[in-house]
């Protein structure tokens, strides 16, 4: 392993912050995968996830590692930095408000016109003009604002890659994924390897996330150049491993061990692949899932645990208004699982409070939360 340090632009004169690459294997010598952790720098478990990942692939002997795996345990040191009040605040830039994980760019155009003529009909060769291209259109950008150049580093190291594991969590859930409907076979090993409760597709889901920056841009090349083979890559997904509260060592464990079994399916590891797990769930669109609205101000009580299969209209909470004494039942928009909810008790009106995995398409436009 060999670690190189990203200096990102100054916070303030003394203050820049660093990010940290591990490097495992050899460039070249196979799929690379990408994976990191705590892009929403309030989301510990996908941190320290990456982190038993990291420990374990260090640990291994010399040479079983086909290709090349990178990990940054810590995406975003700026986040991490943000605490007011004693309160820290990860998932929303301070400075300007902005979510972490939105807003990538889409180079696109660049590596496509960056294609134009050089094309052929070997695979190989297209996919190594694509990397390059792909390398060369996010190098070519220098955002010298803090959060910018933050993804734009990120975007860079994780660009090129065949496989992208982006490590996140949600407030209280089960673990989940959001992959492209296309990606969801690709991913079955690892989705049951984690234990999946949910998956959730979308072609786009609206505000241009991570994993979507890196999977648009190779759908667009391939259908820019549709007589022109290329191999797959830029497989991404949103990996939610759980609730900010699930920090225990089983839990990180548990995930590193699910990376490193499909590691060792891809051939990326050396030695025989686990057995996978009975798959817990199948794929639904992220567009049928309901994200679940305060209908009144006060004190929440769930009704029901998360992993309830709840019915359509079935009151899943109440919230009370102990000053008028009144109660006001949280209904399910849909029939689904009831996956993830907020940590909020004292709630206000319109507030999402949950999620639930429904089948049929409730929503359109932007399909992720705030
Ligand atoms: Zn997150």
């Amino acid at each position: 392993m060999h670690r190189v340090t990203i200096d990102l632009p100054m916070l303030a004169p003394g203050l820049v912050p660093r990010l940290s690459v591990l490097h495992f294997g050899q460039a070249g010598s196979g799929p690379k995968i990408y994976v990191q952790g705590g892009l929403h720098a309030d989301e510990a478990p996908g941190t320290l996830a990456a982190h038993r990942l990291a420990e374990r692939l260090a640990a291994l002997p010399e040479g079983a590692i086909t290709g090349e795996v990178i990990i940054v345990p810590v995406a975003n040191p700026i986040g991490l930095s943000q605490r007011v009040l004693g309160l820290h605040l990860g998932r929303y830039a301070l400075d300007d408000g902005r979510n972490f994980n939105r807003g990538y760019p889409d180079v696109s155009g660049a590596v496509i016109a960056a294609l134009e003529g050089k094309l052929s009909l070997y695979e190989d060769a297209n996919t190594r003009l694509l990397r390059a291209a792909l390398r060369a259109a996010i190098a070519a950008r220098s955002p010298v604002e803090p959060v910018q150049a933050l993804k734009r580093a990120l975007l860079g190291l994780a660009v090129d890659a065949d496989w992208v594991l982006d490590l996140h969590c949600d407030a209280e859930a089960l673990p989940h994924l959001y992959t492209q409907p296309g990606f969801v076979d690709d991913f079955e090993p690892f989705t049951r390897l984690m234990g999946a409760r949910a998956i959730l597709t979308a072609e786009a889901s609206g505000d241009h996330p991570f994993d979507e920056a890196i999977s648009a841009v190779w759908e667009k090349v391939r259908a820019a150049f549709p007589l022109h083979p290329f191999a797959c890559g830029g497989i991404a997904a949103t990996v939610e491993l759980r609730g900010q509260q699930d920090t225990e060592p089983a839990f990180s464990d548990r995930d590193a061990e699910a990376i490193l079994g499909f590691l060792t399916h891809l051939g990326v590891l050396k030695g025989e692949a686990p057995a996978l797990p009975e798959a817990q769930c199948e794929a639904t669109t992220l567009a049928g899932c309901s994200l679940i609205d305060a209908p009144a101000t006060g004190a929440l009580q769930w009704h029901v645990p998360l992993g309830t299969d709840v019915s359509e209209e079935q009151v899943i909470g109440e919230i009370i208004d102990a000053a008028a004494g009144t109660c006001t039942p949280v209904r399910s928009e849909c029939a689904g699982l009831f996956f993830a909810r907020s940590q909020s008790r004292q709630v206000l009106a319109g507030q999402k409070l949950g999620k639930i995995a429904g089948r049929e398409p409730l929503r359109a436009g932007q399909l992720l939360g705030p």
